[in-house]
Parts: C-alpha cells; sequence; structure tokens
C-alpha cells in the first residue's frame, strides 16, 4: 500500500488542487509475454495490466473515476450523470463505484449491435442501482438529458454530476497522467524497459491523451500508437488536441508549459485502420489476433478496444516494423468476470427499451 500516487508525490501541489479518492490497486503490474514477442519477432513485448486495476472490476475507466467521483463527492453532490454506448464500461464502472460513494448514477445511452458484452455491462449497471435510459441519436440523447435536469428542480432533487463519455474531462484523464507516471516509476525501477511505442485504444480519448502528456511529464519519448475504435466524429485530431490543451491547462504552468503541447502531440501516431467500420463490430482479423493472445499468453482481450489494439501491434510486427523495438500493449479492458456483479438481476429488471439487446444470440469471439 502506497500512501500517495506518482502525480502527486512529483507534483505535491497538485495534491490540493486535484480531488482524488482511491479505488484501485495501484500500481498495476508489468509484465512481459515473452513467448509471444518471440512468435512475433518484437525485440521486447510487455503487457501494462490495467485489466487488473481494481478488484471486483478493472479496466481503465477505474482510474478515471479515482477522480471524478472524488469530485463529486467533494462537491457534495448525490448523483451522476453519464452518456455512452449502451455497452458502455464507463457507465457500468461508475454504477458500480459510485453506488459504494452513495452516489446514485442516470446512465444516458446511445444504441449498438447487440452482444454479450453489451448485455453484461448493462445488468452490472442495473445491479449496482443505475438508472439506465437509451435514445437513438446523440441530438435525441442531448435533449432527453436537457429535459431530465430540467425536472429536477420540480421534484426537489439537486442537479447532477456530469461527466462527459467515458471519463474524458481534463479531471479524469489526469488518471492517465498518473499512470504514465507510474510507468516511469516502474521503468526506474527496472521492471521494462523503456518502451518504443505503446499500444493502446482510443475511444473517447482521455487514455491516450493523459498517457502523452504523462509521458512527457517524464521526460519519456515513447510513442503512443493510439488505435481508434469508434468513429471519427467521436475521437478526431482536432478533439484530442483540444482536450491536451485542457488538461495542460488544468495542470497549471508550474506542472507543463503551454509551448510543450505540439511535442506531446507529435509523439502520437493515431491509427485508423482497426475500427471496423462500426462501433463494437468484431473483425475478423482482430477475432484472430485475440484467439493468438488466448493462446499464447494469460491476456483475455475484448473485440470493441483491446483487441484492436492487439491487432494493430500484431499487423506492424508482421510487418517487419518491430524487430528492434520495445513494445508495450496498455490492457484497458476489465478482465474480472462479471456474473458476481450481476447476481439475480436480469432483463426483466432493464427498462423496455434494452429488452432487443437481449432477442438476438450473438456470441462475442472474446467472452
Ligand atoms: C473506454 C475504453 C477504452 C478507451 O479509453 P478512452 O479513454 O475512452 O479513449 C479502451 N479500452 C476499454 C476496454 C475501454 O472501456
Amino acid at each position: 500500500m502506497v500512501d500517495t500516487i506518482p502525480l502527486f508525490s512529483r507534483y505535491p501541489r497538485l495534491a490540493d488542487r486535484l480531488p482524488y479518492m482511491s479505488l484501485c490497486e495501484l500500481p498495476t503490474a508489468i509484465e512481459p509475454l515473452a513467448g509471444l514477442g518471440q512468435l512475433l519477432q518484437i525485440g521486447g513485448l510487455y503487457a501494462k495490466r490495467d485489466d487488473r486495476s481494481a478488484a471486483g472490476y478493472g479496466g481503465n475507466k477505474v482510474r478515471k473515476l479515482e477522480f471524478l467521483l472524488a469530485d463529486a463527492v467533494q462537491k457534495n453532490r448525490r448523483e451522476v450523470l453519464t452518456f455512452g454506448f449502451a455497452g458502455s464500461n464507463f457507465a457500468a464502472a461508475t454504477a458500480l463505484y459510485g453506488r459504494r460513494q452513495g452516489l446514485d448514477c442516470l446512465s444516458m445511452l446511445l444504441p449498438q449491435s447487440p452482444s454479450d458484452y453489451v448485455r453484461s455491462n448493462l445488468l452490472v449497471g442495473r445491479a449496482a442501482g443505475a438508472t439506465l435510459m437509451q435514445s437513438p441519436s446523440v441530438p435525441r440523447l442531448a435533449v432527453r438529458a436537457l429535459w431530465q435536469m430540467a425536472q429536477r428542480p420540480f421534484s426537489g432533487r439537486p442537479l447532477p454530476y456530469w461527466i462527459p463519455a467515458g471519463g474524458s474531462s481534463p479531471l479524469g484523464v489526469c488518471a492517465y497522467v498518473n499512470a504514465a507516471l507510474e510507468l516511469a516509476g516502474q521503468i526506474e525501477a527496472g521492471e521494462v524497459p523503456v518502451p518504443d511505442r505503446i499500444y493502446v485504444a482510443m475511444g473517447s480519448m482521455g487514455t491516450v491523451a493523459g498517457l502523452a502528456v504523462g509521458l512527457h511529464l517524464a521526460g519519456l519519448d515513447s510513442r503512443v500508437v493510439a488505435v481508434r475504435v469508434v468513429e471519427k466524429r467521436f475521437a478526431s485530431a482536432r478533439g484530442l488536441s483540444d482536450l491536451i490543451g485542457r488538461v495542460i491547462d488544468l495542470l497549471g504552468s508550474d506542472v507543463v508549459s503551454r509551448g510543450a503541447k505540439p511535442q506531446i502531440i507529435g509523439n502520437i501516431e493515431v491509427r485508423e485502420e482497426y475500427f471496423g467500420g462500426e462501433y463494437g463490430h468484431v473483425p475478423a482479423e482482430t477475432a484472430i489476433v485475440m484467439e493468438q493472445f488466448a493462446a499464447e499468453t494469460a491476456l483475455r482481450l475484448d473485440g470493441t478496444y483491446s483487441g484492436k489494439a492487439a491487432t494493430a501491434l500484431v499487423a506492424d510486427a508482421k510487418k517487419g516494423a518491430l524487430g528492434d523495438q520495445q513494445v508495450i500493449l496498455w490492457h484497458t479492458f476489465n478482465c474480472h468476470p462479471l456474473q458476481p456483479l450481476i447476481g439475480s438481476i436480469t432483463v426483466r429488471d432493464l427498462p423496455a427499451e434494452f429488452r432487443d439487446y437481449f432477442q438476438t444470440q450473438v456470441t462475442d469471439p472474446s467472452i
């Protein structure tokens, strides 16, 4: 048990300014994947095990919640409002960890194709007591959210704490600034060489933005290979640049200068070719890579995010681009089984608008 996090031990004044509560088991392990690395002829291959970031429900979103829920609690909010796709890992994690802080959770969701993990995350959210709502498009979701807020004064309920999709507010992103500093500590301790490349999935962009800022603070020029897994309108170069700018502003000029922004962005390589055309769709190439990881490593990848980051990594290795490289796959997907969190909750406990997800039995390649 460490009593502070690398971000605060390095910048003690941030500890006074940024809300934080411990929900995770940090640092997460860094693990060599020697067998697979040899097979793929990569100089060195490692996994950063954020899939085990917390007991019960891990993955990258819990790190963000350490800051976001602390902020909500500090501001005396009773409820949090989150956005995402129906199977959102963030909505599920927020419901779960929010409940433990006594916070109600309202999840405003967009439709996606049905799959096992979508059904499971819906049930996890419901089991944690979240209110789930779905609207067919972003504008209609926004209208519904505003309508919900407009009702609050009449029902005597205070406004909830708003969290953008994926928890990628500048405050949530600080979690991955911290995660990069955590990695820097592991490099310093000799657990892993300085990586040439870090492969990671990019959705709401907070993980990539935070890692890039944190690597810069640590004086590491490792390249962040950001594998886009959502439509471009949700993850554009401009959006990423804007988010990094807002994170720099939040950290303040005594931590990082505004002038560092081009250099930070210059270390990110956005990859477009593994998305597969539709959020949540698992291309055949990704299914094969997931099987390969299951056979050769202890990692269980998901087809929406981490499997696509791994697909980019394997494709680059096969092109011969990684022969002399030290490579980290940042594993962002929760690896703990969800059934214990779901318990006896079933589709009958969900609002009718979610029943369709349970009509067709589609099986994910991973789970
Ligand atoms: C949300 C998510 C990501 C992407 O993180 P962002 O910060 O939203 O870009 C990656 N992997 C998994 C499993 C996720 O749930």
